[in-house]
């Protein structure tokens, strides 16, 4: 197992610092460790560095996680990243940037596609590295890439460390933080398990096996959403509800348009036009 240590702001695996690649995507002095964000890449360890470190991002993290538990640290921990964007926590307003460390992990996160053939950006991924899940925001169960246990454990690890080395007080997502604009890390992330290790005090054994989020099965049927009406059932199949299924699509039925586009991933406009509806319908089939 990996000792995790913390000196002069650089991350240590076993007495060693971990690679160092310097992001410009930098911010001013952390003046109050208060907050440790988790998040997901959307996209794969090494590419995520590198778009990480690129002035164009104008986005960065302390550190990104692969797969494998391997840690690479951009920023400084006594420097503020830019990881969290518009957010809000507490009596914390405009970003929490500027009082908290964030640590993206590797992960796929929200997937397109059916059994057999999910993929993310056109990249095939198995179904064994998939789970079905709703978002604790709500919406239907979709799927999401799910994270192995190394990768896990060293989250764990480096977070506890972290939390030692500077009384962080909470940890959070950042779909915590920046609801309804965020998703990561998502559902397949067990935060209850991971948050438990992290925030137990150092002196007490921790022994936890992770665990994924229980399944949810699929409805086999494929479904049709062409209508109006249409609309409005498939909205209130899937949690967006109540609506009066009258086929007028005034206000509420928009609004909950609306909070379907944003969970889905779609343009927000609050019209259901051709992709929302096949959208609904794919959510449709899906749920159960
Ligand atoms: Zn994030």
């Amino acid at each position: 197992m990996t000792i995790w240590t913390v000196e002069g702001h650089r991350l240590f695996a076993d007495g060693c610092p971990v690679p160092f690649r310097a992001s410009p995507n930098i911010g001013g002095k952390i003046a109050e460790h208060r907050l440790l964000l988790h998040h997901f890449t959307s996209g794969f360890y090494a590419g995520s560095i590198e778009w990480l470190c690129n002035p164009a991002a104008k986005a960065s993290a302390h550190l990104v996680v692969g797969e494998g538990g391997e840690v690479t640290q951009l920023v400084p921990f006594d420097r503020a990243a830019w990881h969290a964007g518009k957010s809000a926590w507490g009596d914390i307003t405009g970003s929490v940037n500027p009082v908290s460390i964030g640590i993206e992990i590797a992960n796929l996160g929200d997937l397109d596609g059916s059994p057999g053939h999910y993929t993310f950006a056109g990249h095939a991924v198995p179904d064994d590295r998939v789970i079905m899940a709703r978002h604790k925001a709500g919406g239907a169960a979709r799927p999401w890439h799910t994270y192995p246990a190394a990768q896990i454990a060293a989250v764990i690890g480096i977070s506890r460390a972290l939390q030692a080395a500077y009384g962080i007080h909470e940890l959070l997502g950042h779909e915590d933080v920046a609801p309804g604009r965020k998703v990561d890390p998502g559902p397949a992330w067990p935060m209850d398990m991971v948050r438990a290790a992290v925030m137990t005090p150092a002196t007490a054994p921790v022994f936890i096996p992770p665990r994924p989020p229980e399944p949810v099965a699929e409805a086999p049927v494929p479904n049709v959403v062409e209508t109006p009406k249409d609309v409005q059932r498939a909205l209130v199949a899937l949690g967006y509800g109540p609506l009066v299924i009258d086929g007028d699509i005034g206000p509420a039925s928009e609004a909950a348009v609306r909070r379907f586009q944003l969970v889905a991933g779609l343009a927000v406009d609050g019209d259901p036009g051709p992709k929302t509806r096949a959208a609904l319908a794919r959510a449709m089939t899906r749920r159960t």
